[in-house]
């Protein structure tokens, strides 16, 4: 053991061979040496545990590329990109949704250059960064008045904290969702201040559930769009039109919290009918918030429409500035709702809905392209074939909803790494890849997978064939 510590080189040994590489001699100096110290700490630590016990491992060509390799991952950014081979569209974990080329411009613009932000160009004076969105949200939904905060969520909080802080609201015993990263209808209402009223039964709530809640301290009517659940059987839910008509008979306003939020009816694309933000609005809701970035296609935000003076109650409340938006959203935000004055172009150009409304023809040949090319390149290692499937909206939107699409299945021949080892592998490629496994195969799903992403599938399933490491 003593023999093999001595065969390691010193850390400035090691800095003077990493120095002729450029990406890595290009790194700051304190980072590259912490990361040779850790490198090298591990060595001992392999020697000590016996996992190093032969001198033609600690060969210096051998620790050399070894070392080499683990700078470079430690030198990487931690947020980076990743293949998304899974098929969920929205894909909570990997980012959710991913902005159309315009939208894009417009934030890279807002970062590099001074804007009108807060500033009217009709006076010259300050201006109200909220301005930008809020004629073309009215345009598009028909609202009297528009506010963007920095998420659904903080849009949920404000508006309940504005309109019924310290007095109750009424909601659904059916309608408390939980979405992913634990935000609670009945959680976020107790941060807001506001008392929660449930009413109905977990499967059934009537009309007069609701009517026979109110007292002199209801503030508001809530409905909570299920969006990630749903509640099949012998149920029963009041629509929003019967909700409104009870508010009106009581003077209370109501609020419906869609989640996702479409502005598309999808029922003509192969997709179930779920309420927009134009038809929550007709049916007469007081104010409606949705995210900006689930099914709608855009950046993280938080929008709310509906009455004027809701609206600017909700704006001058304090904790706005706490919500507020920032420049970058707002700018990506604009532009992707601009997409939305022509429906098809927006059909067309957020990625998202391209995903969602892909026809199954397209994927077919696609993951027809992609399995050609993955014949080459996997040759005697895997089984390609291209197999029907399905893909998810996710985000919360479209639960148990399948979309047909054709899969590229990867099944392992003899000696080739299992699914498992294979989806490990994967993660550390560059950049990793995520897919899905099923009845022990690899599967690829062409959905989520951009044209020009094709080829990268081939390169990091090579990464991960040939690492030396392993
Ligand atoms: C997703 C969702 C939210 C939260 O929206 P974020 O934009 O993720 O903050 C709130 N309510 C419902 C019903 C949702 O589906």
């Amino acid at each position: 053991m003593q023999q093999l510590f001595r065969l390691l080189p010193s850390v400035d040994a090691v800095l003077a061979d990493l120095a002729a590489d450029a990406g890595l001699a290009a790194l700051p100096r304190a980072l590259l040496r912490d990361a040779v110290n850790d490198f090298l700490n591990g060595l001992r630590a392999d020697i000590k545990a016996g996992r190093v016990t032969d001198a033609a491992q600690l060969a210096p060509q051998l620790v050399g590329a070894q070392c080499a390799r683990f700078v470079r991952a430690a030198a990487r950014p931690h947020f980076r990109r990743v293949v998304n081979a899974t098929g969920v569209v929205v894909h909570t974990n990997l980012g959710r949704s991913l902005l159309a080329p315009c939208a894009i411009a417009a934030a890279a613009e807002a970062c590099a250059r001074y804007s009108n932000l807060e500033f009217d160009l009709a006076t010259g004076e300050r201006g109200s960064r909220y301005s930008h969105v809020v004629d073309i949200l009215r345009r598009l939904t028909g609202a009297e008045a528009a506010l963007v905060v920095n998420n659904n969520a903080a849009a949920v909080l404000i508006t309940l904290e504005t309109l019924a802080k310290g007095r109750e609201v009424v909601v659904s015993r059916g309608q408390l969702v939980e979405i992913g990263g634990s935000f609670r209808i009945p959680e976020v209402m107790a941060k807001s201040g506001a008392i929660l009223r449930e009413v109905g039964a977990t499967n059934r709530t009537h009309p007069r559930d609701y009517a026979n809640a109110v007292n002199e301290n209801t503030a508001l009517l809530l409905k909570v769009h299920t969006s990630n659940y749903r509640i099949v059987g012998f149920t029963k839910e009041v629509s929003l039109a019967e909700l409104v008509a009870i508010g009106r008979d009581r003077g209370l306003p109501v609020m419906e919290d869609l989640g996702s939020g479409n502005l598309t009816d999808f029922a003509g694309l192969g997709l179930p009918g779920e309420p927009t933000v134009q038809r929550a609005l007709a049916d007469g809701a007081d104010v409606v918030t949705f995210s900006g970035d689930k099914v709608l296609g855009g950046p993280q935000a938080g929008v709310i429409v509906g009455k004027a003076a809701i609206i600017e109650a909700i704006r001058k409340n304090p904790l706005n500035r706490a919500v507020r938006i920032d420049k970058m959203t707002l700018a990506a935000l604009e532009a992707t709702l601009r997409l939305y004055l022509d429906p098809e172009r927006a059909r067309r150009e957020v990625p998202t809905l391209a995903m969602m409304t892909a026809p199954p023809g397209a994927l077919a040949k696609k993951a027809r392209r992609l399995a050609a090319i993955l014949k080459k390149s996997l040759a005697g290692r895997y089984a390609v074939a291209a197999v029907p499937g399905a893909s998810r909206v996710g985000g919360g939107a479209f639960p148990e909803h399948d979309l047909p699409t054709t899969l590229v299945a990867l099944t392992p021949l003899q000696g080739a790494p299992s699914p498992d080892a294979l989806r490990e592998r994967l993660l550390a490629t560059d950049p990793p890849l995520v897919g899905r496994i099923e009845d022990a195969a690899f599967l690829l799903d062409p959905r989520t997978l951009a044209d020009d992403e094709l080829g990268l599938v081939a390169a990091v399933l090579g990464q991960a064939m040939d690492d030396p490491a392993r």
